[in-house]
């Protein structure tokens, strides 16, 4: 048994010795926040490191979220999934929207851009789909419906830093995308966020709207929010932007380990990612189906038992938070697809540091579980 518990995450920390240069060009300065220089230098050095064209930082990701559908003064119906952490669709509640939600598609998690259309109503201005687990949705699709229907696209992108499609960034699809740099996300700021944009005066209205509205220092030009990045979160995103690629390759390798020992195991069974995409190898969805002996949730206790700590991302679903499930699209008979994934996806722990012989523990005991409760086909001799 482990001594110290597994998280599924842990954060990504540079060597503190690394972080008290920037600290103490901080104090020199004495700029705490208010789109200082660290704040610019990072919007700079994302965009370029992304490969897109703006790029608005936040203090967190679900401010981003709601000040995306600010920036588009989207109104009514926004269609959405029901598998996502909560912001997603509480930032459509907090800006007074009402959230339609549409089953997902069982081989990526994400939205099934063949259900959309038929949730489309009068009032449907937006569509808010998620990249889950930063496996892209199925952006083309998605484009040629809201052109059909002249419909705004913001894609929740919080999983999806750093993933390409086709050697274009994930994130210049759509209308605007954000992302999360939260502590848990592939890379932080402690708590963080942005919106990506395409042009200039979009960018200047997000930069408006995160700082109150203000356009000046005596004019208010729209009904902003305090949204603004600190430089002490900024700093350590620039520091945390030097370690990046050695922290991806190093998920990519502990991902590469897991395939190839889960692969040997009946019932389990992984994500695929599509031809053409580059992964940020964020999370580590394996599907626990019928071919495996026990339920997702017994596996997921037996894990917990012996201090591995990995989560059933996305359980329970959305729709049966109480401020959501007496909306008519949150009858889950209505969302099957979603309601099983839910029941059968455990997230495993994935991170940089995480020891090669801890994978190989974890899935030991993945296949210690179904040792134990083998099902026989051998008919019992008497
Ligand atoms: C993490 C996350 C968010 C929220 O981001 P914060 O930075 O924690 O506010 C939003 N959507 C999804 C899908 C997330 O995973």
């Amino acid at each position: 048994m482990n001594t110290k518990p597994v998280y599924i995450t842990s954060p990504l920390l540079p060597p503190l010795e690394e972080f008290v240069p920037y600290l103490e060009a901080i104090w020199q300065n004495k700029i705490l926040t208010n789109g200082g220089p660290f704040h610019q230098q990072l919007e700079q050095e994302l965009a370029r490191y992304l490969g897109v064209e703006h790029l608005c930082l936040f203090t967190n990701g679900t401010l981003a979220l709601l000040t995306a559908l600010q920036a588009l003064r989207i109104t009514g119906e926004v269609i959405t999934t029901p598998y996502s952490f909560v912001a997603t669709s509480h930032s459509l509640l907090w800006n007074g929207l009402t959230p339609v939600f549409v089953d997902i598609d069982p081989h990526s998690c994400n939205i099934d851009a063949s259900k959309i259309e038929q949730a489309i109503t009068p009032q449907t201005t937006a569509i808010l789909p998620v990249h889950c687990y930063g496996n892209p949705c199925d952006v083309d699709k998605i484009q040629r419906i809201a052109d059909l229907y002249g419909l705004k696209v913001i894609y929740d992108a919080a999983h999806a830093f750093g993933v390409r499609k086709e050697g274009n960034s994930i994130l210049n699809y759509g209308d605007l995308s954000i992302l999360s740099f939260h502590a848990t996300k592939a890379f932080n700021t402690i708590e963080g966020g942005a919106i990506i944009c395409r042009d200039a005066k979009m960018k200047k209205r997000i930069d408006y709207l995160k700082n109150f509205g203000f356009a000046d220092e005596t004019t208010i030009v729209a009904t902003g929010i305090n949204g603004k990045m600190n430089e002490v979160q900024a700093a350590f995103g620039l520091l945390q932007l030097k370690h990046i690629d050695s922290a991806l390759a190093e998920r990519a390798r502990i991902q590469a380990h897991y395939h190839q020992l889960l692969a040997e195991i009946d019932g389990i069974e992984l994500l695929t990612i599509p031809a053409g995409v580059e992964w940020n190898y964020s999370y580590l969805p394996v599907m626990v189906t019928d071919a495996y002996p026990v339920s997702r949730d017994a596996l997921y206790e037996h894990l917990r038992e012996q201090n591995i700590i990995a989560r059933r991302y996305f359980y329970p679903l959305i729709t049966s938070f109480p401020m959501y499930r007496n909306l008519a699209s949150a009858d889950e008979t209505m969302l099957p697809v979603a309601q099983r994934m839910s029941s059968r996806v455990l997230c495993l722990p994935v991170f940089p540091g995480l020891a090669l012989e801890v994978v190989e523990s974890i899935v030991a005991m993945i296949r210690s579980l179904a040792h134990q409760h083998q099902k026989t086909d051998l008919p019992l001799v008497s």
